[in-house]
């Protein structure tokens, strides 16, 4: 199981394992303990849970077709 939490140093949205007890942020470098993390979503797969980041990034853009653009096929 992945967590999708925000990093409480950066603030960015950083994928998590749940085997693991804290989470090194990719951007900042900040250890991030999972129990006392903001969780946004979880996920099973890593591919999955990417997907999750990206639509969580792109509903935070103001630029509202950014967040419509994946789901035309
Ligand atoms: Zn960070």
């Amino acid at each position: 199981m992945y967590l999708i939490i925000n990093c409480h140093g950066c603030g960015k949205i950083i994928m998590a394992s749940t085997a693991n007890k804290t989470k090194s942020c990719t951007h900042c470098g900040a250890k991030v303990d999972l129990h006392g993390a903001r969780v946004l979503a979880r996920s099973s797969t890593t591919t999955e849970a990417v997907a999750i980041i990206q639509e969580l990034k792109q509903r935070k853009s103001k630029d509202s077709q950014v967040t419509f653009k994946k789901f035309r096929v």
